[in-house]
């Protein structure tokens, strides 16, 4: 039961191409877990193509109307479309977009300590953005921090409590520069997340900001 899901500014930037290869890679794989946000990308993809339609006329001008995007998005608010069921394979630790970024080693040595159990690997995107796996094992805590960017958190396994709420599998947590948290991995369950930031984060603690740079986080 997926409850934090995608906006619309991440859905229509992943729809037009216009995010880092991290973002679309983090949007792909909450797509592939959640039915509700690919209908919803399906309406950004058909609003997109209808743009780009109306956009030029036969003489090549672009003849727009000011407000066709707030009509646009008045009938796609009207008529909210529904969410379609699809066959999936039996559910996996790293959904099908993440796994050609994982590769068959996410065990084997890529892994490195964080500090207070915490271990992330990093995975291989473009230098716009970066993406990563952290595991929280359970009922520890990734350390206090603030973020100069937008931070991205999916749940791939286990759960985590901050400030904001509670995030389970197929969750994604938005956070901006306005947010400070200290992500708690439930008891129970080690926490597995897909994270990514286009900006590093400000730790505040003294031992995390030390190690920041040897971390890239
Ligand atoms: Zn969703
Ligand atoms: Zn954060």
């Amino acid at each position: 039961m997926i409850r934090h899901h995608l906006n619309d500014a991440l859905l229509m930037g992943y729809s037009a191409g216009q995010l880092p290869e991290a973002f679309n890679l983090i949007v792909a794989t909450h797509i592939s877990m959640c039915d509700e946000c690919r209908a919803r990308l399906e309406s950004f993809d058909a609003v997109g193509g209808a743009l780009l339609e109306t956009a030029v006329t036969d003489t090549g001008e672009v003849a727009m109307a000011e407000d066709s995007l707030a009509q646009v998005m008045a009938r796609i608010r009207q008529a909210p479309p529904e969410p379609r069921k699809v066959q999936r394979p039996e559910p996996c630790l790293f959904p099908a977009p993440l796994r050609k970024y994982v590769g068959g080693d996410a065990e084997a040595g890529r892994w490195r300590a964080v500090g207070g159990g915490v271990r992330q690997a990093i995975l291989p995107t473009a230098r716009d953005a970066s993406a990563r796996l952290l595991y929280i094992p359970a009922g520890m805590a990734v350390p206090d921090h603030g973020h100069r960017g937008t931070e991205l958190t999916l749940v791939l396994q286990g759960a985590f409590s901050d400030a904001v709420d509670r995030f389970g599998p197929g969750d994604i947590e938005i956070a901006t520069e306005d947010l400070e948290h200290t992500p708690v991995a439930e008891p129970g369950m080690d926490c597995i997340c897909l994270a990514v930031t286009d900006a590093p984060l400000r730790f505040n603690g003294m031992v995390p900001r030390l190690l920041q740079p040897f971390l890239k986080i």
